[in-house]
């Protein structure tokens, strides 16, 4: 089977996410049938080979196929796939809860699963808003988001997202948050700092606690970089003022680290650069080192207490079917072993040092804007008013044996942990000659 044969059956049959469909049919949009991954590298069908540039939406951190979570998800498959969370436990959820509380140094020792991002996003809104119920103020209802935020595609996150896109034409289905201004550095007046900007956004968020702080549940972040937004990058001191701010007019914090958890930033969580803790903590995508469908939200004993009653409807009655699965969290496991194993951290910020210089030819190429990198994450604007330049970019790129998929403008690099130096050298490379190509 050749990849024109999977090509043809996937676009009768499959809906692919994200996607205007008849751009595959017009051809616009190639659509990539792969047969298998290895590292940092997929393979289609007929032999050609995709450097996963983007680490497959932002999940993978070791590579495809990794030896070490393939054991161990073959070994867990041996004595039990899937069950029931309610009511029941297993070992692996038990051990990764444990981990996961001991990685936020006991501060968020509760943890709730999910399936996705998306449904860890929405027990986060739907459990800061029952626990200021049940603590007597039903009417903190309110959530509090940033410009340009994303949390997911479902109708609760949308409300807390600000990008048009996905989210314009539900507008009569949501419930949406306010959007406050955003910390992001882009937008530093000449001579300002990132700092400065994050010091003007965190007054803005100060002068709406100010006033309406008695109707607010939560405000709602990805720390350090809006993702889906256009890997906006901010300082930490918008998390510390806002920690601080939400601390005095009492409204939780709920870090979304869907995207920026486990080392993306430079350190395991984004938040830590701020010294601060969250009320909540939404992990998903690099939590099962990209291999499987799950998401938690870790949070504190204060929030946990409010839940804990004899009256049955103060508990928290949210359920997903595949909530904690066994082989999911065996995967998690494997991805902790790894990160302590391998000093991953340390080995990172050596990589991005290096990388950082192997990308000097796209930082001052005369179309790019705002160069910008925090830990694993590069982006860069690129200055054109072609309204194609996303699928151009996307094509050429696959020409070249390259995986990458621009948000808009924004070229973005975010590859996985084990990327090689010489990979490296060869994505700095066809990166600029694929910008160059969709340029022309
Ligand atoms: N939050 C953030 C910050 C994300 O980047 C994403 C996914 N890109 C989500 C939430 C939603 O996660 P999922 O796609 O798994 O539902």
């Amino acid at each position: 089977m050749n990849n024109a044969h999977w090509l043809e059956r996937s676009r009768a049959a499959v809906w692919h996410p994200c996607t205007q469909m008849k751009l595959h049919d017009s051809g616009a949009l190639p659509l990539v049938p792969i047969a298998r991954g290895a590292g940092a590298w997929l393979y289609d069908f007929d032999g050609r080979r995709y450097l996963d540039a983007i680490s497959s939406w932002w999940v993978n951190l070791f590579g495809h196929a990794n030896p070490r979570i393939n054991a161990a998800i073959h070994e867990q498959l041996a004595c039990l796939e899937q069950v029931i969370l309610a009511g029941f436990t297993h070992a692996p959820v038990v051990e990764l809860s444990e981990r996961l509380a001991a990685l936020t140094d006991g501060a968020l020792g509760h943890a709730f699963y999910a399936s996705d991002g998306s449904s860890a996003v929405e027990i986060a809104l739907k459990m800061s808003f029952h626990a200021w119920h049940n603590a007597g103020q039903p009417h903190k209802n309110r959530f509090l988001c940033l410009a340009g935020s994303y949390h997911g595609e479902t109708l609760g996150t949308l409300g807390v997202g600000d990008v048009g896109l996905y989210k314009d034409v539900y507008a009569p289905l949501l419930r949406q948050a306010t959007p406050l201004p955003s910390p992001e550095a882009r937008q530093a007046a000449p001579g300002e700092t990132a700092a400065d900007v994050a010091q003007r956004a965190a007054a803005a968020l100060a002068a709406v606690l100010e006033t309406e702080h008695a109707s607010i549940a939560a405000l709602i972040v990805e720390p350090l970089v809006q993702g889906a937004g256009g890997m906006l990058m901010y300082d930490p001191e918008y998390l510390r003022q806002a920690r601080a701010l939400c601390d005095r007019y009492q409204v939780h914090l709920i870090a979304d680290e869907i995207m920026v958890g486990f080392g993306r930033t430079g350190t395991l969580f984004a938040h830590e650069q701020a010294g601060i803790r969250p009320d909540f903590l939404c992990l998903s995508k690099g939590l099962t080192g990209g291999y499987l469908p799950l998401s938690v939200v870790l949070t504190t004993d204060a929030v946990y207490a409010q839940f804990y009653d004899e009256q049955v409807t103060r508990g928290f009655l949210h359920s997903h079917s595949y909530t904690g699965n066994p082989l999911a969290c065996r995967a998690a496991l494997a991805t902790l072993d790894i990160f302590a194993e391998d000093d991953v951290l340390t080995r990172n910020r050596a990589f991005a040092d290096r990388f950082t210089a192997l990308l000097r030819p796209l930082a001052t190429h005369p179309q790019a804007r705002h160069f910008r990198q925090r830990g694993m994450i590069w982006a860069v604007d690129i200055a054109t008013s072609a309204a194609d330049f996303r699928l151009r970019l996307f094509r050429e790129a696959l020409r070249r044996e390259l995986l990458l998929r621009p948000l808009g403008n924004t070229l973005y690099l975010m590859p996985p942990y084990i990327l090689s130096d010489s990979d490296a050298e060869l994505l700095a490379e066809r990166t600029v000659a694929a910008l160059d190509a969709a340029l022309a």
